[in-house]
């Protein structure tokens, strides 16, 4: 999620905090704010939906002095991007004001309860409610700020990077974290704070990270103090960051597509939480559950997609067809709406789009609306015109993804129809518990062997050396990794401009197999445990026209290990899940092959990031 930035000592507080936000506006976001205490102890909060530039704006003649405040920028994931929805958030007594990176999944119990205690909400943030909580605390237990702070944090579940600052008192700002990131910046006689030393890396190289369940108290003239949640102590080291602003752009790395491809493992956390409980394995996905006598009614699944997300579906075709028994139809949006589509009463449309302002994927969705169909929902983009237009519907949530190539996207719309696959099945009864256990059991593993591939990257980077020459790919795949060669076929294309054809294996040989030859890559996406032996074939086939292959296999595949010229291994799977992770060495092969031949790899020719014009 996006950024905070945070500073206390003798200089105006109010330029430190834009600059860093400025330089933290590599993350995406929707809106910007901050917030100061002045000397006369007044709380000040600014804050406006749109780009940094446009609250630099709107500070014009407001009293920004004070030397002591935070600042936010802001990737909805709770409430439409506006002015109301912007942090810093007030407490309702306006003593208190918040910022929050992440997300409390326990919010709304928290917030029904803080209305039975007479509180009012602006906003429909998950944020705001910590903010009251905290004011509910203090006032209760008569505590000193940091105190209420943990005794708050204590109740809520969730991630969070926050900031905190309080009405009549510019000497102390509390902060804290847990799996949102966070460091202190230390000065002469001064503290910055920030979700990324980038932003404040001008002003000094020593910095204290924060670790999850750890609250720092800094207070003017005194050392730093970080405290855990249950009130000890904790300790801490400074670190000596010794970088230049160029390297820590993009979060250090050279583009945005590597930053977001090595994001991965943290989106999937980000997209599972909450949805996938740890202890039991079971999956909540509200929008079924909302709407669970429309999934059980259904006749028909069809999704409405392009690109990417397209790809996507066609992952979701297989899940809910095989775990929900539904027959499932994917369609291009752009098609589909210009078709005179069928659309029965008792049919489910799927719509799919990164931003959720997709033009044709948009259109689809009002035809299938008129038909009388239930829409639902999946993308990224909070409070986007899909998510608007929608019945229902489940967010992604894996941030703003600024590379023009989809990657963490494409991993969380997958992510996000096994969810679905699940929950429909079991309100369906159609899905065999061992089998639901088993996914439910592997979508909480994904992160962590998500970071097994990357570890890769170095080996598959001096891969993608040996194909600079390459005008042509071919990419096959069967089952679900169909859909993983058309991915990793479009990456290639998309970024490199080297032709590049996806694949059902099977289908080679009704005429692309003409095109083998010593000169062609092939890259097979041999996961599946259950078409191993007919994929061995496909490879045998290749061989024998002296093409020239790359197979990504399970570990341990010795078989295909003999025939293959060049093999990336991966973690095993169950086969429902294996596209999150099979197509990550065709995310890095794809990005490494156009660095190498100099592509623009973040902003290629002819491409725009969402496509608004059908
Ligand atoms: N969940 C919060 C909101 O929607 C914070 C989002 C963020 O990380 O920027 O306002």
């Amino acid at each position: 999620m996006c950024g905070i930035v945070g500073y206390m000592g003798d200089r105006k507080a109010c330029p430190i905090l834009i600059k860093g936000l400025h330089r933290l506006e590599y993350r995406g976001y929707d809106s910007a704010g901050v917030a100061m205490v002045n000397a006369d102890g007044n709380l000040n909060v600014f804050k406006c939906r749109g780009k940094v530039d446009d609250l630099e704006e709107y500070l014009k003649g407001k009293d920004d002095s004070g030397t002591i405040g935070i600042a936010h920028t802001r990737w909805a994931t709770h409430g439409v991007p506006d002015n109301v929805n912007a942090h810093p958030h007030y407490s309702e007594s306006e003593n208190i004001a918040l910022i929050h990176n992440g997300i409390i999944e326990n919010y709304r119990v928290l917030k029904d309860a803080l209305i039975q205690k007479g509180f009012n909400f602006k906003s429909e943030t998950d944020s705001e409610v910590l903010c009251n909580l905290i004011e509910y605390i203090r006032n209760e237990e008569k505590c000193e700020l940091a105190e209420a702070v943990r005794l708050a944090l204590n109740k809520v579940v969730g991630a969070y990077a926050i900031a905190v600052l309080e009405k009549g008192n510019n000497d102390q700002i509390v902060a804290a974290r847990q799996s949102s990131p966070m460091c202190i910046g230390l000065g002469e006689d001064e503290f910055f704070i920030s979700s990324d030393a980038a932003s404040i890396i001008d002003y000094t190289n020593e910095f204290v990270y924060v670790n999850d369940g750890e609250i720092a108290i800094l207070r003017r003239h005194e050392p730093l103090k970080i405290i855990n949640l249950e009130n000890k102590d904790a300790e801490f080291n400074i670190t000596n960051l010794d970088l230049s602003i160029s390297q820590l752009e993009k979060g250090g790395y050279p583009h945005f597509m590597l930053k977001e491809i090595f994001e991965q493992p943290d989106t999937l956390v980000d997209c599972i939480r909450g949805r996938v409980s740890p202890e039991t394995a079971q999956v909540i996905l509200s929008g079924v559950l909302d709407n669970r006598e429309k999934f059980i009614a259904a006749k028909r699944i069809i999704f409405v997609s392009c690109g990417t997300s397209w790809h996507a579906s066609l992952i979701g075709e297989h899940l809910i067809e095989d775990l929900c028994r539904i027959p499932v139809e994917v369609e291009y949006a752009s098609e589909f709406r210009y078709r005179n589509p069928i659309i029965h009463s008792d049919d489910v449309v799927i719509a799919v789009s990164q931003s959720g302002e997709t033009a044709d994927t948009l259109a689809a969705i009002r035809i299938a609306k008129e038909a009388g169909a239930f829409v639902y929902g999946i993308c990224n983009v909070v409070g986007s015109s899909i998510a608007r237009e929608t019945h229902s519907g489940s967010y992604i949530h894996v941030g703003p993804e600024i590379g023009v190539a989809s990657t963490k996207a494409f991993t969380g719309q997958v992510t996000v129809m096994a969810m679905l696959a699940l929950a429909i099945g079991k309100e369906r009864g159609t899905i065999d518990q061992d089998v639901y256990e088993k996914i439910a059991k592997d979508l909480l593993v994904l992160p962590e062997k998500m970071t097994e591939v990357l570890r890769q990257d170095s080996n598959i980077s001096d891969l993608a050396k040996t194909f600079t020459y390459a005008h042509n790919f071919m990419y096959l795949g069967r089952g679900y990794n169909y859909a993983v060669a058309l991915e990793g076929a479009l990456k290639l294309k998309e970024i490199s401009y080297i032709h590049a054809e996806g694949l059902p294996a099977a289908e080679m040989k009704h005429g692309p197999i003409a095109l083998i030859d010593i000169e062609l890559p092939v890259v097979v996406i041999a996961t599946s445990e259950k078409t191993h032996e007919k994929t061995i074939s496909n490879i045998q086939e290749i061989k024998a026209r002296g093409g020239r292959i790359i197979a990504i296999i399970r570990e341990g595949d010795t078989q295909i290990k003999k025939l293959a010229d060049w093999v990336i291994e991966i973690p095993a799977l169950c086969d429902y899940l294996m596209p999150v992770i099979a197509v990550i060495p065709l995310q890095l092969l794809a990005y490494y092959v156009a660095v190498y031949k100099g592509r623009n790899v973040d902003q290629p020719r002819n491409l725009a990031k969402s496509v608004t014009v059908e």
